[in-house]
C-alpha cells in the first residue's frame, strides 16, 4: 500500500461523524443478512417493514414512468402533481389543510426528518424527546448539533406521552418538541388532546413540534389522527409523513414534510444541496398510490392487526415475559427483564443477541430505543413465520 492511502483506521473524519452510531435497526437487518447468506433459516422480527408487496396499480404507474422516459431532473420537492396529491390525500384522511407549496417531498420519511432538523437546529439547542423513541431520532438530532432532552413514559401507562411531561422538560433552550404517534417502537397512540396540547405548547413559546406520523394509517383504536388537524397551530408544526408503510413501499424511498412556507423554502433550499428531488419515476408512483384506489390500506391494516393479537397472546403465553397491548404501528416491546441474572445474561441486548444466535430469531435490544427492559418485535411477516418465531422464542425462554 502506498503511503499516500492510509489505512481507514487512521483517516481522519469528520468530528461530526463521531456524534453518531450506525442505526440500530439496520444493523440487525445486516446481522441477518450475514447470517441468512450462511445458511441460517432466520426469522426476523428485526427491521419494520411491510411483509406485503408494493399494490400492482403502484407497480404499474412506476414502470410506466419509466417507459415514457420521465426519467429526468424534476423541481426539488417534488412535481406539482404529487405535492398536490400529498396535501389533499392527507386533508381527506386528517381533516388537514396543507397548500401544495407546504409540501416537501424527499427520498423517504427519514430523509424528510433529518432535512427537517438540519434547518431547525443549532448547535445547543435542546430537542425533548419521549423515551421510547425510534432509534435514529437520537442520532439525527445529534448530527444536527442539537441537545436531546429525554422525558421518560412508563410501561404501566401504556408508555403514553402526556403535554405535562413534555411541558415539565421545556427549557429557554428547546427548539423542538419531537413526537410519535402511533409509537415505533412501543406501539402506543397518544391521546390526541395531548397531542394537540403539546402543539400549543410550542404555538405559545414560539418553537417547533415535529410530529413523526409515519405510521398514521396503522392505528387499531379506530382513529386516525395528524396534528395538521390542529389548523391555526400550523405555523408550530411540521408534520412527517411516508409512503413507505401505508402503501408497502418501503424500497421506493418517497416520504414529505408539510409545514409552513418559510419552512418548506429552507427544505427545499437544503435539498438542492444533496439529493435534489426524489427519484422522478418513483413520484410518479406516490401519485399513483395517493390518487389510486385506497383499499389496500385497510386490507393491510386489518392483517397487522390480526398479527399483532397473535404476536401478543403468544408473548403473553411464555413465562417471564410481559407484554402491552399495542395500539397502532406494527411492534410488539415485551419486556424481558425477568431473565436478567439468569446464567451471562445480563441485558436485553445479551437476549436478542442470543435469540439470534441460538435460536435464529431477529429482534432489536430495547437499548437502541432507550429503554432497558425491552426487546422489540416487528410482526409485520406473514402468520406462519410469526407462529414459528414464537414457538422458537418460546423453547428458548423455557432454556434459560
Ligand atoms: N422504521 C423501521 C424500523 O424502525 C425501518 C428501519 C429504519 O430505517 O430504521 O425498523
Amino acid at each position: 500500500m502506498s503511503s499516500a492511502t492510509p489505512a481507514a483506521s487512521a483517516m481522519a473524519f469528520s468530528k461530526r461523524l463521531d456524534r453518531i452510531e450506525i442505526s440500530a435497526t439496520l444493523a440487525v437487518v445486516n446481522e441477518a443478512a450475514k447470517l441468512r447468506a450462511g445458511g441460517a433459516d432466520i426469522v426476523d422480527f428485526g427491521a419494520g417493514e411491510p411483509h406485503f408487496s408494493t399494490p400492482d396499480h403502484i407497480k404499474e404507474a412506476g414502470i410506466e414512468a419509466i417507459r415514457n422516459n420521465f426519467t429526468k431532473y424534476t423541481p426539488v420537492a417534488g412535481i406539482p402533481e404529487l405535492r398536490a396529491a400529498i396535501a389533499s390525500r392527507h386533508a381527506q384522511d386528517f381533516g388537514s389543510a396543507y397548500k401544495p407549496e407546504e409540501v416537501v417531498a424527499s427520498t423517504g420519511g427519514k430523509f424528510a426528518l433529518f432535512n427537517v432538523l438540519q434547518v431547525l437546529v443549532d448547535e445547543g439547542d435542546e430537542v425533548v424527546l419521549p423515551v421510547p423513541y425510534w432509534t435514529s431520532f437520537k442520532d439525527i438530532v445529534a448530527y444536527a448539533g442539537g441537545k436531546p432532552v429525554y422525558v421518560e413514559t412508563h410501561e404501566g401507562d401504556g408508555f403514553l406521552l402526556s403535554a405535562r411531561m413534555v411541558e415539565a422538560a421545556l427549557t429557554p433552550r428547546t427548539k423542538v418538541i419531537l413526537v410519535n404517534s402511533p409509537n415505533n417502537p412501543s406501539g402506543a397512540v397518544m391521546p390526541p388532546q395531548e397531542l394537540e396540547a403539546i402543539a400549543r405548547l410550542a404555538q405559545d413559546r414560539g418553537i417547533f413540534v415535529v410530529s413523526d406520523e409515519c405510521y398514521a394509517y396503522l392505528d387499531y383504536t379506530g382513529n386516525r389522527f395528524s396534528l395538521g388537524s390542529v389548523q391555526d397551530a400550523k405555523n408550530n408544526i411540521v408534520i412527517i409523513g411516508s409512503l413507505s408503510k401505508t402503501y408497502a413501499m418501503t424500497g421506493w424511498r418517497l416520504g414529505y414534510a408539510l409545514g409552513p412556507v418559510a419552512l418548506t423554502g429552507a427544505l427545499q433550499k437544503l435539498q438542492s444541496q444533496s439529493t435534489s428531488s426524489t427519484s422522478a419515476p418513483v413520484q410518479k408512483a406516490g401519485v399513483a398510490a395517493l390518487t389510486g384506489p385506497q383499499d389496500c390500506i385497510e386490507t393491510m391494516r386489518t392483517e397487522y392487526r390480526r398479527l399483532r393479537d397473535q404476536v401478543v397472546s403468544g408473548l403473553r403465553a411464555i413465562p417471564g415475559v410481559k407484554c402491552n397491548m399495542p395500539e397502532g404501528a406494527f411492534y410488539a416491546y415485551p419486556n424481558v427483564s425477568s431473565f436478567f441474572g439468569r446464567g451471562e445474561i445480563r441485558t436485553a441486548a445479551d437476549i436478542a443477541g442470543r435469540l439470534l444466535r441460538e435460536a435464529s430469531v431477529a429482534t432489536v435490544p430495547g437499548a437502541a430505543f432507550g429503554t432497558r427492559d425491552h426487546i422489540r418485535l416487528s410482526y409485520a411477516v406473514p402468520a406462519k413465520n410469526l407462529q414459528r418465531g414464537l414457538d422458537r422464542m418460546k423453547q428458548f425462554f423455557a432454556g434459560l
